[in-house]
Formats: structure tokens, C-alpha cells, sequence
């Protein structure tokens, strides 16, 4: 697989479900009349709005030891329990994904006319998009590395886990984010704030895979996974 830009075909779905959760409420909830016609409302103009980007890397792993990845470029990810999820994969998939930022001046829009309720969602459907966006591109991936035997392991991100958002210039460097319109501020988050940053191992479809959020005990965690892997 080369690196290519390919988000056109990765084109967010907006799940209602996803969408209910985002706006405080629980999976399966109905979302009220009057908010689910917002939500509507809101589909058709977020579909103008995002503009989807993505760009990636596969990065072969030279050493991993000690909570620390290091790729054959010498780019070193501290994370144990990064670390720990690679220990069987010899590559690694680091990428960035945006939806543009069309919507963050749609949201600045709303608010200045005080219609908080509609900035409100559309500001929880830009996030399940740039999550759905990416969620499609791991599954696309791992299709793809069905194909040869392979799989992919969880996914990480800077600034969750235990994995320093510091981190973020490393990733960065390695890929075109100038191309797709993605910046680091000076602490390290994304502009357009709708972007996700990441990576994922590549493992033999025989390597065990391993969730650490299985033996974590931190509470209230919003990145804690339940499965152990996708693949
Ligand atoms: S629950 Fe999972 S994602 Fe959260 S800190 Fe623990 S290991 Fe990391």
C-alpha cells in the first residue's frame, strides 16, 4: 500500500446513535422531535461544509523496548502502553484526518447569532464525522491487509492513554499535513480542531492482540476500548 490521499473515498457517515451520544445521552436513546430535525437540518449543511483530508504513512519499527518505539528514521513514540499493543507488529500506520475547517466558521457563525442549541450539533456531528471518517479508514486497511495475513492492532492518538500530546511533533513530522491543511498550535492540538492524528500497528494475523484497557484501572476514561483489536 503507497501513500495516498484518498478521503474522497472515505466520506463520513453521520450515525444517529453516534450522534445522541455525542449530544450527552446514551446509545439507542431517541432523541427528541425538535432535535432530530436540528440533526437533519444539520446533515444537509455539514455535507456542504466538510471538506475530508487524510494523509498516512507505513513506517517500518526498527526497535521497541522500554515503553519506546523507535522507527527506522530514528523518530522515537514514548508510550508504554503504545509500546506494549506493538510488540508483535514490524510496521507502523501514522496518519492525520480533517474535515476541513468550513465548519468551525459555521459553528462561530451560529454562536454570534446566539443559536447555541444548532452550533451545539452541529459541533457533535463534525466530531462523529472526523471519528467515522477514520473509523472507515482502519476498516479499509485492514481489509486490505486481510489480504496478505495481516491485521491491524488498536489505534492510539497523542494526548490519550499514556501517550504524551507532545508527541504530536513527531508524528507530525512525518507526514504531509501541510498538504491537507492541518497545523499544530504551540500546546500541541490540531487546527481545524475537527482533525484526528494517530496510529496502528500491522501484526500477523496469528499475533494475539492486546487491548490495555483490559488491566487498566483508570476510571472515566473516554478512549477506554472494550475489543482487543481490529483484523
Ligand atoms: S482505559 Fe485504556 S485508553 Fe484509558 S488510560 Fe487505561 S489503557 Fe489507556
Amino acid at each position: 500500500m503507497e501513500n495516498l490521499q484518498f478521503a474522497e473515498q472515505l466520506v463520513p457517515a453521520f450515525a444517529p446513535d453516534k450522534v445522541a451520544v455525542r449530544l450527552g445521552g446514551r446509545k439507542n436513546r431517541r432523541l427528541s422531535y425538535a432535535t432530530r430535525h436540528k440533526v437533519h437540518l444539520s446533515r444537509e449543511k455539514l455535507r456542504d461544509l466538510i471538506q475530508p483530508r487524510f494523509t498516512y504513512q507505513i513506517k517500518a519499527i526498527q526497535d521497541n523496548y522500554r515503553g519506546r518505539i523507535i522507527l527506522n528514521d530514528q523518530t522515537e513514540f514514548r508510550s508504554p502502553k503504545l509500546a506494549r499493543t506493538l510488540k508483535e507488529s514490524s510496521q507502523l500506520v501514522c496518519f492525520v484526518a480533517t474535515i476541513g475547517r468550513g465548519i468551525e466558521r459555521e459553528i462561530k457563525k451560529l454562536m454570534h447569532l446566539n443559536q447555541l442549541s444548532e452550533a451545539y450539533i452541529l459541533d457533535a456531528m463534525g466530531s462523529v464525522a472526523i471519528e467515522d471518517m477514520v473509523e472507515k479508514f482502519q476498516t479499509r486497511m485492514t481489509a486490505e491487509l486481510g489480504k496478505k495475513r495481516l491485521k491491524s492492532t488498536l489505534r492510539f492518538s497523542p494526548g490519550y492513554c499514556d501517550w504524551p500530546i507532545t508527541q504530536q511533533q513527531q508524528l507530525f513530522a512525518l507526514l504531509n499535513t501541510d498538504d491537507i491543511g492541518v497545523k499544530l498550535t504551540d500546546s500541541c492540538l490540531m487546527s481545524p480542531r475537527k482533525s484526528i492524528s494517530g496510529v496502528f500497528g500491522i501484526t500477523s494475523r496469528k499475533a494475539d492482540p492486546y487491548n490495555p484497557c483490559g488491566d487498566c484501572r483508570k476510571t472515566g476514561c473516554e478512549a477506554r476500548r472494550s475489543r482487543p483489536a481490529s483484523g
